[in-house]
């Protein structure tokens, strides 16, 4: 089962960028792939037509067979997205935002204060999950985000960017916890535009740059050719 299948995707926004000019994308179940290009190649809008934040111009988009077009509510049940952005209520607590997130999936309270438990405390936030967002540090909020994306336990983790910005501590146990997550099961989709960070957890890669996959590869064999 492929996890996702993206075929002759196009974007252009309006005033006319095209972002996108014709990309093919197939990642299978359990892989961990990474998406690597320069800022600008079209990283976040690929993530961002995928996960239902922007609308395509061309092209069909399937996630785990369900088709963007016709089965959107199981294709966008299926991904939990981990944006760049810091796009959660800083004046809420940790508890409220996750608690909050498996609501607006239909998950019952009481199972989503306990998965909330369980998340809070894999990322290392347990002790702060009365604190309001606004107080934690940057690695923090990066970990809450992927909390609040595995809060209706998706089959694919797709993070944008997900250490920009953390320093390298954080950074390598946030590695470990996604590494630990994949073994699992789950499928994991990463941008990136650090080689390292790739060649680090990834066993797929895509290039991307200026709107088109330049590579689609094993890690293994994109290494070799270096
Ligand atoms: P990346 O994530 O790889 O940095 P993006 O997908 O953000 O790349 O951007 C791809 C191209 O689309 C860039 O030229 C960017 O300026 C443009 N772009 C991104 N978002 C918008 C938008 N909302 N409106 C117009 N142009 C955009
Ligand atoms: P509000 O006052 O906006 O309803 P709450 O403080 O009740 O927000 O928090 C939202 C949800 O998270 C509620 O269901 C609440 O019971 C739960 N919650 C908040 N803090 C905790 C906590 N420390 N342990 C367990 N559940 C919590």
């Amino acid at each position: 089962m492929k996890a996702l299948n993206i075929v002759g995707l196009k974007k252009t926004y309006k005033g006319g960028v095209q972002a996108l000019k014709g990309i093919d994308l197939h990642v299978e179940e359990g892989d961990f792939f990474a998406l690597l290009g320069p800022n600008g190649a079209g990283k976040s809008t690929t993530i961002g037509i995928v996960s239902s934040l922007v609308n395509k111009s061309e092209g069909s988009v399937e996630v785990f067979g369900h088709s963007m077009d016709t089965q959107l509510v199981d294709a966008k049940s299926s991904i939990g997205l981990v944006p760049q952005e810091f796009n959660f209520n800083q004046f809420e607590t940790l508890m409220q935002i996750v608690v909050n997130q498996a609501g607006y999936y239909g998950v019952p309270r009481d199972v989503a204060k306990t998965r909330a438990e369980k998340y809070l405390k894999q990322l290392d936030l347990w002790e702060k999950r009365d604190a309001r967002a606004r107080e934690l540090s940057g690695g923090m909020k990066r970990r809450l985000m992927i909390a609040r994306a595995l809060m209706h336990e998706p089959r694919m983790l797709i993070l944008d960017e997900p250490t920009a910005g953390v320093d390298i501590e954080i950074r390598r146990s946030m590695w470990q916890f996604l590494k630990e997550i994949n073994q699992q099961g789950i499928t994991i989709i990463l941008t990136t535009h650090y080689l390292e960070e790739a060649e680090m957890l990834c066993r797929n890669i895509a290039i991307i740059d200026k709107g088109r996959i330049v590579e689609n590869t094993s890690m293994k064999a994109l290494l070799a050719k270096l």
